[in-house]
């Protein structure tokens, strides 16, 4: 079964207002190892629908599947837990607890998963030397730069190994050196087999997915799979 198949998402959010229709039909297969950016412009939906697949809205309609298993009956509770084992989700601005170290900060989701403090301390000594962020266990996540917490993030979505990472504008809060950091940092996960759905404003942040799909006022307006050049096929 594909890691993540969507069909027929409707999201509707209702405010002050005219109701915003964000996401107005959409089917999505993405299948393991798979590197999937959703590019549109701002307002387009993309971060409706990345929330909508990491459960952290409703859809109004329409159903998601993980690894085969629906999702719908799914209570708010459960999509915690299994979020914490197969879905890691890196935000714009971070979202780190600041009162905790960076080490704890990484630690948490495996300690709630059910590790052991051991397995839990090895996992993060790995990622947190892997991300170039040995010597910064002990501080605080506010004494570090936005590509320094955006890669504490990235440890944090990916120390219980879960099948899909979803990316909502990661780099979106930072300089060109902290962008092509984290840009390089999901290539060389992909490459080892991760499956990631990136979404970002920018074009060209997504050409290093293997597809790109345009998404324009609350549906897949085109999905195209990338020859790794850029260039569609
Ligand atoms: P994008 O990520 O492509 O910028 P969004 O999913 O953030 O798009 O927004 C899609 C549409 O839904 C926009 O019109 C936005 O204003 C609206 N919207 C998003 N979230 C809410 C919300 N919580 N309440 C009301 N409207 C919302
Ligand atoms: P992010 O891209 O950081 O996930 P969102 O675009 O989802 O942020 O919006 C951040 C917060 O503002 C969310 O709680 C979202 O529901 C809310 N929001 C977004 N757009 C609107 C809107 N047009 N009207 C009201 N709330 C909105």
């Amino acid at each position: 079964a594909p890691v993540l198949h969507a069909e027929g998402l409707v999201k509707t959010h209702y405010g002050e207002g005219a109701p915003a229709h964000a996401v107005r039909g959409v089917d999505l297969c993405v299948r393991q190892g798979e590197f999937v950016a959703v590019t549109g412009p701002s307002g387009a939906g993309k971060s409706t629908l990345l929330h909508l697949l990491g459960g952290l809205q409703r859809p109004d309609g329409g159903s998601i599947r993980l690894d085969g298993e629906r999702t719908d009956a799914w209570s708010e509770a459960r999509w915690a837990v299994e979020r914490r084992k197969r879905i890691g989700i890196v935000f714009q601005f971070f979202n780190l607890v600041s009162n905790l170290s960076v080490a704890d900060n990484v630690e948490l989701p495996a300690l709630l998963a059910g590790c052991t403090p051991k397995q839990a301390r090895t996992e993060r000594e790995q990622l947190l030397g892997e991300l170039g962020l040995g010597g910064k266990e002990r501080s605080m996540p506010g004494e570090l730069s936005g590509g320094e917490q955006q890669r504490v993030a990235l440890a944090r979505a990916l120390v219980n190994h879960p099948p899909l990472l979803l990316a909502d504008e990661p780099a979106g809060s930072l300089d060109s050196k902290g962008t092509r950091e984290v840009m390089r940092l999901l290539s060389r996960f992909h490459q080892r087999g991760q499956t990631i759905v990136l979404v970002t404003h920018d074009a060209r942040l997504a050409s290093a997915a293997d597809r790109v799909i345009s998404f324009f006022d609350g549906r897949i307006a085109d999905d195209a799979e990338l020859d790794g050049t850029g260039a569609s096929r």
